[in-house]
Order: C-alpha cells, then sequence, then structure tokens
C-alpha cells in the first residue's frame, strides 16, 4: 500500500527490513536494540552516528548541538520560549495555522511578551505572509517552515538580520537543501521525515544556550540536554536508532539533501501540475505557498470527497483524507513516499474523475 498519511508516515523499506534484523540479534550481540543499555558503547556508536548524519545532512558546523529529546514537537511550543526569551522580551511568531497558533498559545500561557508579527488567518492560512516584520528587539521570531495541516511551506525564510530564527519543522526537516546559519533553534517531531514518533530532534546554535534560566526545571533545560549529550535520563533508544537508519538510507541510498530535494520537487510538480490541468480536483494552498510534503486539495462536494478517499484506500491508496479540523483530501508525500506511489495517485484521480465529474 502506498501510505499518504500525515504522520507517521511511510518508513523506507530497507530501513525496516534492517531494523527487523536488529530487533532479534542487534549487530551479532546477542540481544535485541531494545534491550541494550543506554550507556554501552553499542548505543554510543548510534548516537554518534546519528548526530554526525544530522550535522553532515543539513551542513551545521561546530556550533550547533544536535539534541535527542521526548514530548514531541508539541514540548517545543513550551521549552523555546521558556529557554530563550527572559520575561521582559519580546518574542515574535508568524501564525500560519493551527500548529503555529499552539506555539504562540504556549508563549502567552508562559507569560512572555507574544507578538504576531504576520498572520495568514484572513485567508484560512492559504498562504505564507510576505514581507514579515523584523523587529530587532525581539528574542527570535518563529515561524512554522511547513504547514502539514493547510498544505503550505516557505519557499524562501524571512531574513532576520541579528534576531535569530527559530523554526518547527517537524513536517519538511531533511526535504530541501536551506542554509542553517540565521536559524537559532530549529525543532522537529520525528514521525515524518526523520524516523519513529517518540523522540524530538532539536538542533540549537550553542550561543542561544547561555539563555537558559538558571531556576528552570533540570528536564526543561536545554542546557541540560546538551551538556549531558542526551543521555542526561534514558532516551528513546530505538527511535533514535531508527534515526540512525532513516538518515543512512538519505545519505547513501538516496545520495544526500540536494537529490531528496530533486525527487521531492518531481513528485509534487506531478501533483499540482495535474491539479492546474482540470476542473474537478482544486488544490487550497495559493499556488506560491505550496508545501512539497503535503498536497491538499478539495472535489466537488463532501460526499465526493468521501467516495474518493474510499475508493483510494480500496486501491492501496491509503491516507488521503484532509485533517479533521479542514477537511477535504490531502496527500502526504514526504521523503519515503517514492515516486511511483505519487504516479499511481495521478492515476488513480484521473480515472476517479472520468467516472465522478
Ligand atoms: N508541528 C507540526 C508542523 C506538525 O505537523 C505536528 C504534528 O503533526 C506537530 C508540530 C506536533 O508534533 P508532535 O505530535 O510531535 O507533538
Amino acid at each position: 500500500i502506498y501510505n499518504f498519511n500525515p504522520g507517521p508516515a511511510t518508513l523506507p523499506l530497507p530501513t525496516l527490513e534492517e531494523a527487523r534484523e536488529a530487533l532479534v540479534n542487534y549487530k551479532g550481540s546477542g540481544m535485541s536494540i531494545l534491550e541494550i543499555s543506554h550507556r554501552s558503547a553499542l548505543f554510543e556508536e548510534v548516537l554518534q552516528s546519528a548526530i554526525a548524519r544530522v550535522k553532515r545532512l543539513l551542513g551545521l558546523d561546530d556550533r550547533y548541538v544536535v539534541l535527542f529529546m521526548q514530548g514531541g514537537a508539541s514540548l517545543q511550543f513550551a521549552l523555546v520560549p521558556m529557554n530563550l526569551a527572559s520575561d521582559a522580551a519580546p518574542v515574535d511568531y508568524v501564525d500560519t495555522g493551527t500548529w503555529s497558533t499552539k506555539a504562540i498559545k504556549e508563549a502567552r500561557i508562559l507569560g512572555k511578551n507574544v507578538r504576531v508579527v504576520a498572520s495568514s488567518e484572513d485567508k484560512e492560512f492559504t498562504y505564507i505572509p510576505e514581507n514579515i516584520p523584523i523587529n530587532t528587539d525581539a528574542a527570535y521570531l518563529h515561524i512554522t517552515s511547513n504547514n502539514t495541516i493547510r498544505g503550505t511551506q516557505y519557499r524562501s525564510f524571512p531574513y532576520a538580520g541579528s534576531v535569530p530564527l527559530v523554526s518547527d519543522m517537524s513536517s519538511d526537516i531533511f526535504s530541501r537543501v536551506f542554509d542553517p546559519a540565521p536559524f537559532g533553534l530549529i525543532y522537529a517531531g520525528a514521525q515524518k521525515n526523520v524516523g519513529p514518533a517518540g523522540v524530538t530532534l532539536v538542533i540549537v546554535r550553542k550561543d542561544m544556550l547561555e539563555r537558559t534560566p538558571a531556576n528552570l526545571p533540570t528536564m526543561l533545560k536545554y542546557t541540560t540536554h546538551a551538556e549531558k549529550n542526551s543521555l542526561y535520563n534514558t532516551p528513546p533508544c530505538f527511535a533514535i536508532y531508527m534515526v540512525d537508519l532513516m538518515l543512512k538510507w538519505l545519505e547513501e541510498d538516496i545520495g544526500g539533501l540536494a537529490k531528496m530535494e530533486a525527487i521531492n520537487r518531481e513528485k509534487a510538480a506531478l501533483l499540482y501540475d495535474y491539479m492546474d490541468s482540470q476542473d474537478f480536483y482544486r488544490g487550497t494552498a495559493r499556488p506560491d505557498s505550496r508545501s512539497w510534503m503535503n498536497v491538499t486539495f478539495r472535489l466537488p462536494s463532501a460526499d465526493l470527497e468521501k467516495k474518493f478517499i474510499d475508493e483510494a484506500q480500496k486501491a492501496g491508496l491509503g491516507g488521503l483524507k484532509g485533517h479533521r479540523s479542514v477537511g477535504g483530501c490531502r496527500a502526504s508525500i514526504y521523503n519515503a513516499m517514492p515516486i511511483q506511489g505519487v504516479r499511481a495517485l495521478v492515476e488513480f484521480m484521473k480515472d476517479f474523475a472520468t467516472r465522478n465529474g
């Protein structure tokens, strides 16, 4: 089955096959990868390898620290303002829908001086705002690089000068090449392009760590996890192992980020070009803001959408239902979705339109 679910998403088959072996007997240790100690040399190797792959793939220099944390991207909504902003400093956010709205909410709960400097709420979050104002007094500018539910994505990032950019990249990290230099912190729940749910990738520039207040609980401080190399407490070892395997696939089988980006562009173009060529399906995102990861679209009626999703499922194309908050349809085409899956979807869409148009 081709799995178009928005997450947990498809994992590459070679990754799953290697993990199957490791589940029974990891590297001839006579133990499962689930059983080895997080303090053992075997796990240390996994952790170092995963960190090195993140750094190589994203071109991160020694100014950046790679952390594996728990609590999902949702916990980062709170940890970012807790760690990076003093109570007096304003924090700037761009609101591009559900996930950024939730990040804003957490910063407000913490009593931070939140400024929503740009928003696309006026048009139901169907676009990425342009000319985002940069305020030099902000502790950071927070954006959501890809909006999983609305199907929008930044084509280029706001240039924030001396203000560090912070981005939730949960649904598009490792999908394309970008310059990490303007980013003070990047976080991503793993379960789309990085690995299984249960681990959250946090990339933090070392100078940002100096901001962590002393009076935060130990587990909520980025400094704790940075100082202990993500081993302050028991990490999600299996999930980190899967991240290493997934990034190995990206480096060795795909050939790196530029190659991955070319494939992702091609996959997205197949769908969008087809949608632009006819009237039955209607993309919901403004063309200049379209996501290469989550392709959102409507059919002429809710009844036809239901029929489309059901028939697609029977044809081996799963998970095409839009998020329950917005309805419609959504094809999530993360890194591990092969181009053959997208071709099969376009063929199915054509056939369905002919039969129901
Ligand atoms: N941010 C984005 C962009 C997401 O797509 C999601 C989940 O889909 C989240 C945050 C929430 O992530 P988590 O479930 O890891 O807390």
